[in-house]
């Protein structure tokens, strides 16, 4: 089922922002280095289901991460609870990175799990959270309530500049984070009234 009310959609019961759809967003590494990786207060959101899937893959994650971070994950644990933002989140380095962040070879900033499931160590890529970024998920169980939003950082605004000359909207940039977290059939939807109502579609 889906409803449009004035700047927000409704599919499948979850209210999305239709920034994700008249925004548009490509990640430009070359200028931002990965910096949403070490920047911000909390680690990366985790979801509940995770913290198991975190404590499952760690010894096959772990050749994969730097000395730093394996010293704060066997100290801290390889996750915490942050209070003021009310989730649980990876943990974080002295310097404010997350606990998880390695670097590939041009010193880019790269999350360690994601390094582990490249080279087949593991299946989970990583936090849905960090895939489905600069989206963000915001669920209230008891209230039955599900969001998407677009949570702008001006540390990403070259990505801003590079999805507006590709034109890419948010939606389509972070495509395989929502069917991996909603299904194809959710997706197909929201690409359906991008296409319907705003003029915007998935070519692929
Ligand atoms: S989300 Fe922002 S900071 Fe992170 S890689 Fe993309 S553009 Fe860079």
């Amino acid at each position: 089922m889906r409803q449009i009310i004035a700047e927000v959609l409704i599919i499948d019961d979850i209210l999305i922002s239709d920034a994700l759809i008249q925004e548009q967003f490509v990640c430009n590494l070359n200028a931002c280095l990965g910096a949403c990786c070490w920047e911000g207060d909390w680690g990366a959101p985790l979801e509940k289901e995770e913290l198991q899937t975190l404590e499952d893959i760690y010894p096959a994650v772990r050749p994969f991460l730097i000395p730093e971070g394996i010293a704060v994950l066997e100290e801290k644990g390889l996750y915490v609870w942050y209070e003021e933002a009310d989730n649980y989140g990876t943990p974080l380095l002295e310097n404010g990175a997350c606990a998880y962040l390695t670097y590939d070879k041009r010193g880019i900033a790269k999350c360690g799990i994601e390094k582990a499931s490249e080279a087949g160590a593991v299946s989970f890529q990583k936090p849905i959270s960090c895939h489905l970024y600069p989206v963000r998920a915001k669920e209230e169980p008891a209230a039955g309530f599900r969001a998407l939003n677009y949570d702008r950082w001006d540390i990403c605004s070259a990505a801003c500049s590079l999805g507006r000359e590709l034109q890419v909207p948010v939606y389509q940039f972070v495509k395989d984070a929502l069917v991996r977290k909603y299904g194809m059939a959710f997706y197909e939807q929201l690409d359906a009234a991008a296409r319907e109502h705003y003029g915007k579609a998935d070519e692929e």
